[in-house]
């Protein structure tokens, strides 16, 4: 079965009521995508997503940006994936670059592990980040980076897990900064994780399993990146408030 083209939204902690009300009036008149093969999926602020639900076309998902490690209780200030389920939001970005390094958040491999296995195991579906920083590109320990954190989230799910999960590959360089990543260099990590994917967990989920650039993604250069076979869509920051957005969702033309 062919691999559907998923672009992912990452709002981060962004936006204000009347904010968010203009960019989602834009992204409203877009085409619709209900019968088309791109699944679009906007990473919104815990805060914001009634608020967000209410007015958004009703073809596009929700996600949220983090949940808590495990069951709900005396974590004040968390929410548990239980909770996000409740709330009918289907998704969660999980293992961000920056809930990884952010000094005040510092979130290990083992952490993001455990909590793409509890997200999973109560129901959520998994936007599941990893990516190397530039030091580490530069000394070149890119595929070892991102093997070392796939291969913490693989050792805690069951092959039939990976259906809930797309693999964001977020360079740390790229985020942010301008500077994306190019086509080449895309494809050559994403073709790496599969490989990694098809002898670590299995050939079909490999097969299937959508993996996802992100960094610096613009209306300007998906097109060109939604071209190489590996890249099976997107998950963008920064441009996910703009109503370029919507060039992005439609780079799935391109595949
Ligand atoms: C991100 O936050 O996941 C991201 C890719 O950001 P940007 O598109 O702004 O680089």
């Amino acid at each position: 079965m062919p691999r559907k083209f998923f672009v992912g939204g990452n709002w981060k902690c962004n936006g204000t009521r009347e904010s968010l009300a203009k960019i989602i009036e834009e992204f409203n008149k877009g085409p619709s995508v209900a019968d088309a093969d791109v699944e679009v999926v906007l990473g919104c602020p815990f805060v914001y997503v009634d608020y967000t639900r209410e007015k958004l076309r009703k073809d596009w998902a929700l996600s949220v940006q983090n949940c808590w490690i495990g069951k709900g209780g005396a974590f004040t200030g968390e929410v548990s994936a239980e909770m996000v389920k409740d709330a009918g939001i289907p998704w969660v970005i999980l293992g961000h670059s920056e809930r990884r390094h952010l000094p005040e958040l510092k979130e290990s491999d083992e952490t993001v592990a455990t909590k793409v296995a509890y997200a999973i195991a109560n129901g959520l579906k998994v936007m599941a980040c990893i990516g190397e920083l530039l030091e580490e590109r530069e000394a070149g320990q890119t595929q070892a980076v991102n093997e070392r954190q796939l291969k913490a989230i693989a050792a805690k799910l069951k092959e039939e897990d990976w259906k809930n999960v797309v693999i964001a590959y977020e360079p740390v360089w790229a985020i942010g900064t301008g500077k994306v990543a190019s086509p080449e260099q895309a494809q050559e990590v994403h073709e790496q994780v599969r490989a990694w994917v098809a002898s670590n967990v299995s050939p079909s989920v490999a097969a299937e399993v959508r993996i996802l650039y992100g960094g610096s993604v613009t209306a300007k250069n998906c097109d060109e990146l939604a071209g190489k076979p590996d890249v099976d869509g997107f998950l963008v920051g920064g441009a996910s408030l703009k109503p370029e957005f919507l060039d992005i969702v439609a780079a799935y033309k391109h595949k």
